[in-house]
């Protein structure tokens, strides 16, 4: 699917309040039905359904007759949204090439006022398989509050939640900057994921530095669970990055050694092929007398002092609760009941590798979206904290009182959620602007030969603007 973010020039404000009429829907409907999009977004004029047309023209709605007259939300919609409330809040104002096709994500560049560059990871949960998003809905199919796009946005405030959290823990990360919906705005990382490098002036010495990531995440209660070379950046001076949170587990999980050993296992393993790393093993069934183990052997889990539930505060300062990790963990392990491979599930280079496109140029229209409804009554409010970016949560809910429910929007956890994120956001996009003001995408693939863009050009775009 392409984003082709240049039909955001030619949407109007009742095409983005039938959109988001679509996405309240979908808090109990998978399948919205026609006369309900009409009812909540309550055009002032009608002709609801030219509106929708032109929707599903540009791919934004997905039509469905098969029960009823309805239609979905497409990721090219929820996009959208998501796109629209960040230029809303000013976090970016154009969006760039895309720079990594992840497993379940796209990953594009945008640019702020200023041109400072970062990057917009937009979630696609679920669309790698259709065999298992099948067993995913059939696992889940007795939950209330399923549906990809509320997955999608669980993983995206999980992501930012823990990139947050380990960033104030001196963790090497992206700088989280703001989430909505499914979609993460970070910083830019200036370097290459390490599975295109293929030579480095201190590989000793860069494996440590991993090994003692790993160690590190679990002294502070934390196993990355997809730590391998598509999810380490490294840069020109060898610093590295880690990147990718939403399948982290904390130290308590019961497959946690498991968890950790893989994620030692797939790094020894990378250096050992690659960088042609030579590892004295220590193993408990040979006679290791004249071994130091603290020199020879890999890190135990069981030797480690864990202290787990350390970052509990600040992830929950980010929002994301207890409960939306117990609703991503147990999708996430309807996955590993199916497919073992799942939790390290990016060792298919092919899948992962990172793809670099051209520019699509695109124009956002900035005009603060006000809902062109007078009507004071609860469903136009929803649409205003909708348009406003405070929403963005489709859960699937089949309940009967699907109306009133509906059009209960922004509970305390939202409030409370919209106040902290709307902080941290302030927060990072100074601290973006200060370390990344001069700052182009140093993302030229060594090897595979693709151009760096950079701010000059970014920022000539914006002035076509
Ligand atoms: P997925 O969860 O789908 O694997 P990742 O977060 O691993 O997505 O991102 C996929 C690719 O996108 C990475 O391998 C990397 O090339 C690129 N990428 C992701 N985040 C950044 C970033 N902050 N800066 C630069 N490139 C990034
Ligand atoms: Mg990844």
């Amino acid at each position: 699917m392409k984003l082709d973010v240049d039909v955001l020039r030619y949407l109007s404000k009742d095409d983005f309040r039938v959109l988001t009429a679509v996405e309240m829907g979908m808090r109990n409907h998978e399948i919205v039905p026609s006369e309900l999009i009409g009812r909540i977004a309550s055009l002032k004029h009608g002709g609801t359904y030219k509106v929708l047309k032109n929707l599903l023209k540009h791919k934004l709605v997905h039509h469905d007759s098969s029960k009823y007259d309805g239609f979905r939300l497409t990721y090219l919609g929820y996009d959208f949204l998501a796109i629209k409330t960040m230029v809303n809040r000013g976090v970016f104002t154009a969006v760039g090439r895309q720079i990594g096709v992840g497993k379940e994500s796209d990953i594009f560049e945008v640019a702020n006022e200023d041109g400072t560059v970062m990057a917009m990871k937009l979630h696609r949960l679920g669309r790698t398989s259709f065999r298992a998003v099948k067993s995913k809905r059939d696992y889940l199919r007795h939950r209330s509050s399923y549906n990809w796009l509320y997955l999608s946005r669980l993983a995206a405030l999980k992501e930012f939640a823990f990139m947050k959290a380990l960033e104030e823990h001196s963790f090497p990360v992206p700088n989280a900057v703001d989430c909505n919906r499914h979609c993460v705005v970070m910083s830019l990382i200036q370097g290459y994921p390490l599975v295109q490098v293929k030579q480095l002036q201190n590989p000793d010495t860069v494996f440590e530095t991993i090994i003692g990531l790993v160690v590190r995440l679990a002294e502070h209660g934390l196993i990355h669970c997809d730590f391998n070379e598509f999810n380490i950046m490294i840069d020109d001076d060898e610093k590295v990055t880690m990147i990718d949170f939403p399948q982290m587990v904390s130290v308590s999980h019961r497959n946690a050694q498991m968890y950790f050993d893989r994620d030692i296992e797939c790094i020894y393993k990378f250096f050992g092929k690659r960088f042609n790393l030579s590892f004295e093993e220590h193993s408990d069934d040979i006679d290791n007398s004249d071994v130091d183990p603290d020199e020879s052997s890999r890190p135990s889990f069981s030797s480690i002092a864990k202290t787990a539930g350390f970052l509990d505060k600040e992830l929950a300062a980010s929002g994301f609760s207890r409960k939306d990790e117990d609703e991503i963990q147990k999708f996430i392990e309807g996955d590993v009941e199916e497919d073992d491979n799942v939790f390290g599930g990016e060792h298919d280079s092919e899948l992962c590798e990172t793809n670099i496109k051209g520019f699509d140029s695109l124009h956002l229209d900035q005009e603060e979206p006000t809902s062109s409804c007078n009507e004071e009554d609860q469903v136009d409010e929803n649409l205003q904290n909708s348009e406003a970016g405070q929403s963005g949560d489709p859960e699937c809910q089949n309940s009967s009182n699907e109306e009133e429910d509906n059009e209960q929007n922004g509970d305390e956890d939202d409030t409370e959620l919209v106040k902290s994120l709307a902080k941290q956001r302030r927060r990072a996009m100074a601290a973006a602007r200060k370390g990344h003001k001069n700052t182009a995408s140093r993302n030229s693939y060594k090897d595979k030969g693709g151009k760096s863009s950079n701010n000059s050009k970014i920022q000539k775009q914006l002035s076509i603007w």
